[in-house]
């Protein structure tokens, strides 16, 4: 039997390569179907079709897959956000294995970044026991961010549709509260690692640049999608907490990865998510660095 291109099964086994003084390896923590409502409610249906057929998705829905940098800095070991645990779609939760595949014990991971407390970045903090996956870890994560998520008053103050959310991500920011370290806009992390404030996508989003000869920037969710985040960048996304500050820090983003010629490492992006983005006139195109 021939697999359409949608159910074919991409090889995500750990993808490395070195940055500045730094070795990364991508690691998979699998995918998960986004409807069209999320990914482009402002699409046409032929612009939808035409997304969905790039994308290999069907049925209107598109696979967002999850890829989770693993970087080594000296003697720190570092994971840039968790994956979903498999509590949030059932082919999501691999980061576990993928790490085992890339020969580390999770027990060595010193630092773990978090670009924001949604389930398919932050669920994955708690094993199935309960217990902090990556126990010797420091967490970071936007001041602005824990300020939102861990708000006591969350759910007689916020909307509904985000207290599942919140609910979660109270459950995993409390487990290690006693190991979290809050950041700012341009703080370093460590020489050479900085973190960015990219807000919109949630109130204290965060993505990470790592110094280089080009510099790599973890995007989070900035930008979600290689197609839509910059052919239109001015789109709203559906998950965005704030849809109009979002769509305005993706622009400029988006902008800043063009001139400046930044090398991008998205989250959702096809496997291993790496790529950078080229300008003409006031149009941008997303275009992979790992083929
Ligand atoms: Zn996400």
């Amino acid at each position: 039997m021939t697999l359409a291109r949608s159910e074919a099964v991409p090889d995500t086994s750990p993808f490395g390569f070195r940055q500045g003084s730094f070795d990364v390896t991508v690691l998979s923590d699998g995918h998960f179907a986004l409807p069209a409502a999320i990914v482009a409610p402002e699409a046409t249906p032929d612009q939808w079709l035409d997304i969905e057929r790039r994308l290999g998705g069907s049925a209107g829905t598109i696979r967002a897959h999850a890829n989770i940098p693993l970087i080594q800095a000296g003697d720190d070991l570092i994971l840039i956000d968790l994956g979903g645990g498999g509590k949030f779609q059932p082919t999501e939760g691999r980061l576990a294995s993928s790490l085992a595949a890339a020969g580390h014990d999770r027990e060595a991971i010193t630092k773990v970044l978090l670009t924001h407390a949604h389930p398919d970045h932050v669920w994955g903090l708690l094993g199935i026991d309960d217990r902090p996956r990556f126990p010797n870890a420091s967490y970071y994560v936007g001041a602005a961010e824990w300020d939102f998520w861990m708000d006591p008053d969350f759910t007689s103050s916020r909307p509904s549709v985000l207290h599942a959310f919140a609910i979660g991500a109270q459950r995993d920011l409390s487990a290690v509260r006693e190991r979290i370290v809050l950041v700012q806009d341009g703080d370093d992390i460590l020489p050479g690692l900085q973190a960015i404030a990219t807000p919109g996508h949630t109130h204290g989003h965060m993505s990470y640049a790592l110094a280089g000869p080009e510099t790599l920037v973890v995007t989070g969710d900035v930008v979600t999608n290689q197609i839509v985040s910059f052919e239109h960048p001015a789109w709203r996304f559906g998950n965005d907490t704030d849809q109009e500050v979002g769509a305005n820090t993706r622009q400029r983003f988006v902008d800043r990865a063009a001139v400046d010629r930044l090398l991008l490492l998205g989250y959702h992006f096809a496997y291993p998510g790496l790529g950078r983005v080229e300008r003409s006139g006031n149009e941008y195109r997303y275009v992979p660095a790992h083929v």
